[in-house]
């Protein structure tokens, strides 16, 4: 690989499988799982069922990670979960700034930014998803909307608070469409967010976890993470099965 950056495959289940199909997700993945010095693997679950998949993945080196929570302690906000709430289910990882999110509920950059910076002072990983609209990539300003997106969070916590955490870029025609950016696509765009990165820390460029999420596939995850600055996958539709999700696996491990 020789960049010396550990791969992180994390699948995101969004709004999927009830207690029992849950269950035996979570369990078919620790059963398929194997250790690798090579790549982490995660599983970010609905928050209802972190209580029984923090106990399933006990003892197994597959992280738990959850895909939203409220920044504030704790407070009158009905309905929400804490990220220090979170931390009780120990959970390493929270996706922020998911494209859904974005558009369906209202997850500002200020928003995405108020969350980051609560996981980090939970110990709690975040994974800022970040990604352009089919309209703004035929416009020429993918670069343009990605940079802003992630200086909203610099802006915010620093470059330096980006040591412990992940990005991932994300573009939205990719997203559950089927359609996956080439490879080539792919990297060009991690190449040149990375590049960027750069000019605020080489170290922090050179070290941070750039993973690409649209449409991976068991099928497509080996051309896409032969990429030198792709550096794993989040895993929408193809996490729901735990073949096809290990299988990615395999390729990053
Ligand atoms: P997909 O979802 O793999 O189903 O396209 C990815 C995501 O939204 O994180």
């Amino acid at each position: 690989m020789g960049t010396g950056r550990k791969r992180l495959i994390a699948g995101n289940w969004k709004m999927n499988c009830q207690r029992a199909a849950a269950l035996e997700l979570a369990s078919s993945v620790v059963e398929l799982s194997q250790a690798s010095e090579n790549a982490d693997l995660l599983i970010c679950v609905p928050s209802i069922h972190l209580a029984d998949i923090e106990k399933c993945l006990q003892d197994s080196q597959v992280k738990l990670g959850a895909q939203d929570a409220h920044w504030a302690e704790s407070g009158a906000y009905t309905g929400e979960t804490s990220v220090s709430m979170l931390e009780d289910y120990r959970v390493q990882y929270l996706l922020v700034g998911h494209s859904e999110r974005r558009e369906m509920f209202g997850d500002s950059d200020e928003r995405v930014a108020n969350k980051f910076e609560a996981a980090l002072k939970n110990g709690i990983k975040p994974i800022l998803c970040i990604g352009e609209s089919l309209e703004q990539r035929e416009q020429g300003v993918t670069l343009d909307v990605l940079k802003s997106q992630v200086q909203a969070v610099i802006d915010r916590v620093g470059i330096k608070a980006f040591e412990n955490a992940a990005i991932a870029y994300e573009p939205i025609w990719a997203i559950g469409t089927g359609v996956t950016a080439t490879p080539e696509q792919a990297q060009e765009v991690h190449e040149q967010l990375r590049h960027w990165l750069a000019t605020h820390d080489q170290a922090i460029a050179d070290g941070l976890q750039i993973l690409y999420g649209g449409s991976m596939n068991a099928a497509n995850a080996e051309t896409l993470l032969a990429q030198p600055d792709i550096d794993g996958g989040l895993i929408g539709g193809a996490s729901l099965k735990a073949d096809d999700f290990m299988k990615i696996y395999s390729v990053a491990r």
